[in-house]
C-alpha cells in the first residue's frame, strides 16, 4: 500500500533519543527542548518558541495566553481539522466560521468583516494542505478591528507568504509534529511569537500555572501541556531535514501536476492550488474531483484503494458536525470543495516511478469510464 503520508525517521533521531534516554532526562527537562524551540524559531524566524504536547494543546494554549474566555468569538474558516474548533471551544469562546476562497482552499478574506462583532477578538487563519493563507488582507483587518491573529500553520511548516514563512504573521503561530506532519516527534507542537510577555505567559500556563520564581505555588489555572526531551531529542534531528523533505514535496506536487495536465485541461479535476504570492509546501498533494469527472469520489477511492494506493478525503465542513451545527449555517465554497476533494499520497520518500504509477491507476479509471460511454 502506497501511504498518503508516513514518517521519515532514520539515525540521527535514534542517536538522539539513545542519548536522552542514556542522560536520564526523559521528562520535560533536558537539552533538546531548547535546542528544538530554539532551532525551530529560527527557521521560521521567530524570536521565541514554546514546545508543547500536541498542536492542539499549541492552540489552546495560545488562546489562553491572549486572554481569550467565555463569550468571545474567534473567526475561523469552515474548511480545517476540528481541532481549531475545538480549541476555542475549550475556552467556552465561540468560532464563528468563514468560508474559504475558491482559489486556494484557505479563509477568504473578503468574508471576515462581516463575521465580526463587538465580541470578536480573535482570528486563526488555517494554512490548510500546506497552503498559505492570504496574510496581508487578513492582518489589515486585524489591525483595523483591533483583532489578534493566531496562525495555524499545524499542516504548513516552510511555506512561505510574499518571501517570508508562514508562523512569521500571528501574534502567536502554532504548530503541530504529530505523525504525519512536515515534521513530526510523535505527538507535539510548538507556539511561536516575537512577544516576550505572551512567551512567558505560555511557559507558565504550560507548566500548571506554575510561579517561575516560587515552585508550588500557583497563581492562575495553568495545563500540562509539555513536550518530553525524548520528542525534542526526535524534533531536533528532523529539524535537520525539513528543507530536504520540503524541496522533495514541492518536487512530488510537480510531477502530479504534470501528468495530470490532461485531466485539468478537461476540467475533469482541479489541480492543487498555489497563488502566485505563496509558495505552497504541498502537505498533501491534493485534488478536486469536477461533477464532469464522471466517477463519485467515495468510488475513486475504493477503486485506488483497491490498486494498493491510499487517499484521504478533505476534512468535512465544521458546520456539519454534530457539535457546531447549531444555526443550519452553509458556506458555498466549502460546500462545493468539501466533498469533492481528496488528498494523494505525499511522502517524501516517494519516487517519480510511485508517482507515474498512481496518476496511470488514475488515468486508467477515467479511461474506461470514457470508453463505456
Ligand atoms: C494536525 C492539525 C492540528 C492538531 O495537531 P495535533 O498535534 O494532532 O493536536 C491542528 N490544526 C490543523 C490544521 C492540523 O492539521
Amino acid at each position: 500500500m502506497i501511504p498518503v503520508a508516513e514518517p521519515i525517521i532514520g539515525e540521527e533521531e535514534l542517536q538522539n533519543v539513545t542519548e536522552a534516554i542514556k542522560s536520564g532526562w526523559i521528562s520535560s527537562k533536558g537539552k533538546f527542548i531548547e535546542e528544538f524551540e530554539e532551532s525551530f524559531c529560527r527557521f521560521c524566524g521567530r524570536k521565541y518558541g514554546v514546545a508543547t504536547s500536541n498542536g492542539t494543546t499549541a492552540l489552546h494554549l495560545a488562546l489562553k495566553a491572549l486572554g481569550i474566555g467565555k463569550d468571545d468569538e474567534i473567526i475561523i474558516p469552515s474548511l480545517t481539522f476540528l481541532a481549531v474548533a475545538n480549541s476555542v471551544r475549550y475556552c467556552n469562546a465561540k468560532p464563528i466560521m468563514v468560508d474559504i476562497h475558491p482559489d486556494y482552499w484557505c479563509i477568504d478574506p473578503y468574508k471576515i468583516k462581516e463575521k465580526i462583532s463587538k465580541k470578536t477578538k480573535a482570528i486563526i487563519p488555517v494554512h490548510l494542505y500546506g497552503n498559505p493563507c492570504d496574510m496581508n488582507a487578513i492582518q489589515d483587518i486585524a489591525h483595523d478591528y483591533d483583532l489578534y491573529v493566531i496562525e495555524d500553520a499545524a499542516e504548513a511548516h516552510g511555506a512561505e507568504y510574499k518571501g517570508e514563512k508562514v508562523g512569521k504573521f500571528g501574534d502567536i503561530s502554532c504548530f503541530s509534529f504529530y505523525g504525519n506532519k512536515i515534521i513530526t516527534t510523535g505527538e507535539g507542537g510548538m507556539c511561536l511569537t516575537n512577544n516576550e510577555d505572551l512567551k512567558n505567559k505560555m511557559m507558565v500556563l504550560r507548566d500548571h500555572g506554575m510561579d517561575p520564581k516560587k515552585r508550588y505555588w500557583h497563581n492562575v489555572i495553568g495545563f500540562n501541556y509539555r513536550m518530553t526531551n525524548l520528542q525534542a531529542a526526535v524534533g531536533v534531528a528532523q529539524l535537520k531535514k525539513i528543507t530536504t523533505f520540503i524541496s522533495k514535496k514541492r518536487e512530488i506536487a510537480q510531477w502530479y501536476a504534470e501528468k495530470l495536465k490532461s485531466l485539468a485541461d478537461e476540467h475533469l479535476i482541479s489541480l492543487h492550488p498555489q497563488p502566485q504570492w505563496s509558495k505552497s509546501v504541498y502537505w498533501m498533494y491534493s485534488i478536486v474531483l469536477e461533477d464532469s469527472f464522471g466517477v463519485s469520489r467515495e468510488e475513486f477511492m475504493r477503486y485506488l484503494e483497491k490498486k494498493g494506493i491510499e487517499t484521504r478525503p478533505f476534512f468535512y465542513p465544521v458546520y456539519n458536525m454534530p457539535p457546531y451545527k447549531e444555526n443550519g449555517e452553509s458556506f458555498k465554497v466549502t460546500q462545493y470543495i468539501s466533498p469533492r476533494g481528496m488528498n494523494l499520497p505525499s511522502s517524501p520518500n516517494l519516487t517519480k516511478k510511485d508517482i507515474e504509477y498512481i496518476v496511470e491507476t488514475c488515468l486508467e479509471k477515467t479511461d474506461k469510464k470514457k470508453k463505456l460511454q
